[in-house]
């Protein structure tokens, strides 16, 4: 938790669930990133926390855009992007957002397979296209393979595609998998892009720009490697695959970006063994799977949580959400402990929260308001 947001939890009476997100410390982290790849450009992905005060800090930063969907791109205009800094990176587009999209000035867009780049070329005539590939996610605690990407082979002859459709075929990009641990799957996936453009070079396509996507972890409760490490293996293997012709390089953070820079307060609703002598003691929070946190699917996500105020020892528990859903538990294989003392109506703090909760919130289960946001 940043000082600015536990200094404006401790202060102020907020309403909970409510997520209060430090700006400053999304420009700090937009700026590192800035400083350790230089060479490359940030498209901050727009999904990971859409709040118009972090849009808008970041346009100011200079910051590009990845965007998933018309809304998302309308976002960013609105809040002073302009379209040539917004790549329309989702490879699964409704036909009116891809023309809604061309008509406001967006001139770069994803695919991976032959029935969008046709849509392409007849919604977003001439502009740049990039084809992403399928690359493996092994090390991602919250992998996105499988859905989407080709293989090199296809990759190529779409590209070549692309040329005959009087698009331009401007690079390739891939994705890692969210909160990616491991270095090696940087350097593994620029490799395989690095065939995919000498394999074109052979054919007299050549290609100008790779998209590593984003990835990049945040610290939750385990220790994980520095941007610094990443950008190293990055950049030497990019020199390696390419020599003196670096081709211009795109990354889109979200998680980065925003993830540490918020924290979500939250109420204990109950604390209770449910008559269970030895049994687990089950700590049901005001926020759970449907109030925002999604990624504790599976415990892939595991935040830290804690608690002011209490000094009794600590023992384990489980946690989990306020609604009737029984999939509604955050953990119960992960060890989390709490103070034995902790009580309905204390308030806990789960840090790490800025990306990928306000989003994944719930609208009215089980009549629950949404969970609450502060800028700050
Ligand atoms: C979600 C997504 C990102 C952001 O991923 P993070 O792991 O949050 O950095 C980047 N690019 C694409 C295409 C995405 O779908």
């Amino acid at each position: 938790m940043t000082p600015k947001v536990s200094q404006f939890i401790r202060e102020n009476d907020l309403p909970t669930p409510c997520l209060v997100v430090d700006v400053d410390a999304v420009e700090e982290r937009y700026s590192r990133l800035n400083t350790v790849l230089p060479a490359a450009r940030i498209y901050y992905a727009v999904k990971a926390n859409p709040a118009v005060p972090v849009i808008e800090r970041l346009v100011q930063l200079g910051s590009c855009f990845d965007a998933a969907s018309w809304e998302e791109i309308d976002l960013c205009l609105k809040a002073g992007a302009a379209p040539e800094h917004i790549s329309f990176g989702n490879t699964v587009k409704k036909a009116s957002a891809i023309a809604k999209a061309w008509e406001a000035g967006v001139r770069l867009f994803a695919f991976d397979s032959i029935e969008e780049l046709e849509k392409l070329a007849e919604h977003a005539p001439g502009s740049r296209v990039y084809c992403r590939l399928l690359v493996d996610n092994y090390g991602a605690e919250w992998p996105l393979s499988r859905k989407f990407g080709t293989t090199v082979e296809s990759a190529r002859e779409l590209m070549l595609k692309a040329k005959e459709m009087g698009m331009e075929p401007f690079g390739v990009s891939f994705h890692v998998g969210s909160q990616q641990t491991s270095a090696a799957a940087y350097e593994a996936a620029i490799t395989r892009a690095a065939d995919l453009f000498h394999d074109l070079t052979k054919d007299g396509l050549e290609l100008r720009m790779v998209n590593m996507g984003g990835g990049f972890p945040i610290r939750y409760r385990e220790d994980i490697p520095g941007i610094d490490h990443f950008a190293d293996v990055i950049f030497r293997t990019m020199t390696r695959c390419f020599g003196n012709a670096l081709p211009e390089m795109l990354v889109e953070p979200g998680r980065y970006i925003v993830g540490e820079a918020g924290t979500v307060s939250s109420e204990v609703v109950l604390v209770s063994r449910r008559g269970r002598e030895g049994g687990p003691r089950w700590v049901y929070l005001d926020i759970g799977r449907f109030g925002g946190l999604a990624e504790t699917e599976g415990e892939s996500i595991r935040y830290q949580i804690g608690v002011d105020g209490r000094d009794g020892h600590m023992e384990q528990v489980y946690f989990a959400g306020p609604t009737c859903d029984g999939a509604d538990i955050m953990y119960e294989k992960s060890h989390y402990e709490m103070p034995n003392d902790l009580k309905a109506g204390d308030r806990v703090q789960i840090d790490g929260t800025g990306a990928y909760v306000s989003t994944y919130c719930s609208t009215r289960f089980n009549g629950f308001a949404p969970l609450e946001e502060y800028y700050i």
